[in-house]
């Protein structure tokens, strides 16, 4: 089914059945930040954070996501974060290809096309091979600028929850690379955008937000 507007889009979106994940989820999760902004941010998919608020990346791996684009100058609300896949996978596993395939074929395409971003910052391994190709491997494709199937710049880095998981020199190391390859990404995105504000002049009440989502959310499956 095709979507003439972002708000149909989400409402058929939090109904999906489609494949088996939503039955160990709470529910699919949608997106957080602006439809309207240049700069989509894609990540791999809910954990338990996630999946109780609703929306993507705002457990411990999206706050320090936040820390990461706040050093490039960049305000959650004034980006648009998704996740490849939309559900919750049993016990936060990694999700299959097949799967990430699946449900970015129902859902994170019809997004790019109603959201149309400039840019594109993939997140860790499942967003990277959904958008360069099965064969990209973050350690080897980080950093460089490609072009997706949908036409849209992107560039990928490692997924926030990899750092958190990495301690010493390597982290120091990832860190530094994390933010060359946000910051290539915001350069780009205001060459391309350059009337648009990617840092909030007032400082988002970005819990306020969640938890009205977080609200309207079910109640978890027994
Ligand atoms: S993972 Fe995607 S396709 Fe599967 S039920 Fe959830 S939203 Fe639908």
């Amino acid at each position: 089914m095709t979507y003439s507007t972002h708000e149909q889009l989400e409402q058929s979106l939090l109904a999906c059945d489609a494949c088996p994940l939503c039955r160990d989820a709470i529910g699919p999760t949608s997106y957080n930040g602006s439809p309207l902004s240049p700069l989509t941010i894609v990540g791999e998919g809910p954990g338990g954070v996630e999946d109780e608020y609703g929306v993507p990346l705002v457990g411990p791996s999206g706050q320090l996501l936040d820390k990461a684009l706040a050093s490039v100058g960049v305000t959650r609300d004034r980006a648009y974060t998704t996740n490849v896949i939309k559900c919750r996978p049993k016990n936060n596993r990694t999700p299959t290809i097949e799967e990430g395939q699946f449900c970015a074929a129902a859902w994170l395409d019809q997004e790019l096309s109603l959201v149309k971003p400039k840019v594109i910052i993939a997140l860790g391994s499942v967003a990277l091979k959904y958008l360069m190709g099965p064969t990209a491997r973050i350690t080897k494709d980080r950093g460089r600028w490609f072009t997706t199937k949908h036409g849209i710049q992107a560039i990928a880095t490692y997924h926030p929850a990899y750092l958190l998981r990495l301690t010493g020199k390597d982290l120091v190391k990832a860190k530094w690379e994390v933010f060359y390859d946000l910051r290539s990404a915001i350069e780009k995105c205001q060459e391309l955008a350059p009337d648009y504000l990617l840092k909030s002049p007032e400082p988002p009440d970005l819990l306020a937000l969640y938890s009205q989502r977080r609200q309207q959310r079910q109640t978890p499956k027994q």
